[in-house]
């Protein structure tokens, strides 16, 4: 009898599992953005949204390194693959490289496959969105809303359950670890 037990736990254990991961992530998206905060590094500062950072390119110049200045400032797309923080694990959040906005915390992370950073949601506000058309087809491009800096394009198949994929470039976020240590 006890074995015929440990059998259906064996049996059902996986599907439980999964089954109680999807429950939490549903109640949870809304509680992530709220709280995204806690993810955050103490004395952290926090740029206002609200307050657009317009600069000249040849100041974005200046304040990014040329592979940053490429996909923020030019919509260009770093290769697959190349971004550390496609690995990264650690508690923390993830800021626009341009202008230091909380986008992402590493809560809202999920390992795509694809060799790109990937989020399936995001912090309330800080990002926007435009369709543009570079591969004929039309993609959801978003963009930090303080400084305007591209950040990567949307998919709609993301985990649930948002099913979005926030498909992000690593050289156009910086992360900031929870615990402060770089
Ligand atoms: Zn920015």
């Amino acid at each position: 009898m006890k074995r015929r037990a440990l059998l259906k736990i064996l049996a059902f254990g996986p599907f439980l599992t999964q089954v109680h991961a999807q429950t939490k992530a549903t109640k949870g998206i809304k509680e992530m953005q709220d709280n995204w905060k806690a993810l955050l590094a103490p004395g952290t500062e926090v740029p206002n949204a609200a307050e657009p950072l317009k600069l000249s390119k040849d100041e974005w110049k200046k304040r990014l390194a040329p592979a940053s200045y490429d996909v923020l400032r030019e919509e260009g797309t770093e290769r697959a693959g190349t971004s550390p923080l496609d690995r990264e694990k650690r508690a923390g959040v993830f800021a626009c490289a341009g202008c230091g906005l909380p986008l992402f915390t590493s809560e809202m992370k999920f390992d795509s496959g694809t060799g790109w950073p990937s989020f399936f949601t995001f912090v309330p506000g800080m990002l926007q969105t435009k369709t543009d058309y570079k591969i004929i087809y039309p993609r959801t491009e978003y963009h930090c809303a303080k400084c305007g800096g591209h950040q990567g394009h949307v998919f709609d198949d993301g985990p649930a359950p948002t099913g979005k994929r926030y498909c992000n470039n690593g050289v156009a976020l910086k992360f900031i670890p929870k615990d402060g240590k770089a």
